[in-house]
């Protein structure tokens, strides 16, 4: 069931064989039709990740990252729209040399021709494939055909692991092993026998239950692993490892003869720091995709959550997030609003499409700027930063980003000519600035002292960008663009110097897509340091 925590349960279970020293890769699979996550509003998919070849894909694969530590590529991620507009494309071209092209097997074989190709470009041990949506349902169907067909060719090297949820109806108070049973059998339904069933609830599952499902499911006790909430998304591989998943899973697979005793250490150190933090950090992250319905959702921010969380924990704080609507500071109450901000040790405006809201973000920033409150801001968040210093301190009354208003004076963001062309044509899926870039830094600023180094890489993803034109008017007048691309073309990273301010910096990348527990982000450590006031210096500068 999607929600359930399948990502986290597939990126555990690839952490544990990672640190049982395997070479581990995983892959995500959505089923739905589009090509990838890149078109889909925010608020229904929830945030878009994006790889350092540029794929924009599901926040599972930034799970994947932070997890196992690695980068992965398009090659990991999978859709229906990818598997068939390659069977099509295979079509056309007569690869299939003039036979009928059916939708079983050819479509399977095209997702296993995937899964192979993933495993063998990180020439894997393990491959973890994750197939979202629910058993049941029709859209993942070819996706298990796919695994089903894997196991029949080679039994010893594929196991299917179940994630299910089991209710405790509040009116009864009572745990419900139903569910999982009648998942289990429309799994059987479709050929395949789960070899382990990773029981997802709110408490851990009892004998007695645990039993219950072995009998009715088709598996042995110890391959029902009870995987109850959790305080940290990072404790899951370490509970995992209390019931020896590790060394369950390599057994199954014929691995056994090369297991290794887990090396979670790093990653316990990390857990047990996060759970010691007592000082806490306040920030506010000024957005606008928080409302679904009666619920917030800050799924469409989990990377920068999630960075917000690993360089608080490396510093010793608890980070306190708050998500503030930007159309709160526009309108009637702007005003008693504004002073809100206040009440934050920093605030951050992510990235971010469109109009609604933006007149709400400048004005917040504006108002961060002269009260010196910190601030980072990401992609749009640069950008704003960079209209509000040309309003209110160059004095261009109407300057503007080009996406919102193309017709005003003054676009000191603007659309490059590139990009003018591929939105004149309708192209709008991946066509954006993707994936990683080089920058340079200058010496003596924020930036240059947060990074500790000269050259950077950092993941994109926008279409406008700083105006040239406007480059060295902003600079004179104080806000420094502190990193360039190599060529000095793009602007890449601008802040105000730290006697102005304690801490203003925005970037056009999105640094929080680096993020990882046991690597921090750079940026995001320097602006908590600046918000909780911290001067220890880190290591690595
Ligand atoms: N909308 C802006 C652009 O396309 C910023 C995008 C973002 O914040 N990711 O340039």
């Amino acid at each position: 069931m999607s929600g359930v925590g399948k990502g986290i349960a597939s990126s555990s279970v690839g952490t544990i064989m990672k640190a049982r020293g395997f070479k581990v890769t995983a892959i995500k699979i959505d089923p739905y039709i589009n090509i990838d996550a890149g078109t889909m509003n925010p608020t229904e998919h929830g945030e878009v990740f994006v790889l350092r070849d540029g794929d924009e894909c599901d926040q599972d694969m930034g799970n994947y990252e932070r997890f196992l530590d690695v980068n992965l590529s398009r090659t990991n991620y999978m859709t229906t729209g990818r598997v068939y507009q390659e069977v099509i494309r295979k079509e056309r071209s007569m690869h299939y040399g003039g036979r009928n092209v059916e939708v079983v097997p050819d479509v399977p074989e095209e997702v296993i021709r995937r899964i192979k190709k993933a495993s063998e470009e990180y020439d894997a041990d393990v491959t973890i494939v994750e197939i979202g949506g629910t058993i049941g349902e029709y859209q993942n169907i070819l996706f298990l055909e796919a695994g089903r067909m894997m196991k029949v060719k080679n039994p010893k090297d594929v196991m299917f692991i179940m994630v299910s949820y089991l209710p405790i109806p509040s009116k009864l108070g009572e745990m419900k092993t139903k569910p999982t049973q009648y998942a289990s059998r429309s799994l059987n339904s479709a050929g395949i026998q789960a070899d382990m069933i990773i029981a997802r609830s709110d408490v851990a599952l009892d004998k007695k239950r645990k039993d219950k499902i072995a009998t009715f499911c088709n598996i042995s006790p110890e391959y029902v692993i009870s995987a109850p909430d959790v305080e940290s998304i990072y404790d899951v591989p370490i509970n995992f490892e209390r019931d020896s998943l590790g060394a369950l899973i390599a057994d199954k697979l014929g691995l056994n003869h090369r297991l290794r005793p887990t090396e979670l250490s790093q990653l316990e150190s990390f857990v047990n720091k996060s759970k010691k933090a007592k000082d806490r950090v306040s920030i506010a992250i000024v957005g606008k995709y928080f409302a679904s319905g009666d619920f917030v959702l800050s799924d469409v921010y989990i990377s920068v959550i999630e960075a917000l969380k690993i360089s608080s924990y490396y510093l010793g704080v608890k980070p306190e997030i708050h998500y503030l609507d930007s159309e709160e500071f526009e309108g009637e109450n702007k005003d008693k609003n504004l002073k809100k901000l206040k009440n934050y040790d920093g605030v951050i405006v992510p990235g971010g499409f469109g109009a609604r809201g933006i007149e709400g973000k400048i004005n917040a920033v504006e108002f961060i700027r002269k009260n010196k409150i910190p601030y980072l801001g990401l992609c749009y968040g640069m950008q704003i930063a960079v209209i509000e210093f040309a309003r209110n301190v160059l004095g261009l009354k109407d300057a503007a980003t080009a996406e919102i208003n193309p017709k005003s004076k003054n676009c000191v963001i603007d659309i490059m000519p590139e990009q003018k062309e591929i939105l004149k044509k309708g192209e709008y899926g991946n066509t954006m600035r993707l994936g990683a870039y080089p920058a340079v830094i200058k010496d003596g600023t924020i930036a240059r002292r947060a990074y500790g180094k000269k050259e950077i890489s950092e993941r994109h993803r926008h279409r406008y960008e700083v105006n040239p034109e406007y480059v060295e008017k902003i600079n004179t007048a104080g806000l420094l663009f502190s990193g360039t691309s190599p060529d000095g073309r793009l602007m890449e990273i601008a802040e105000l110097p730290e006697d102005k301010h304690p801490f203003f910096l925005g970037t056009q990348f999105h640094p929080e897509f680096q993020a990882r527990p046991l690597h921090p982000h750079p940026l995001f450590t320097a602006f908590i340091k600046a918000a909780k006031n911290i001067t220890k210096t880190d290591k690595n500068n």
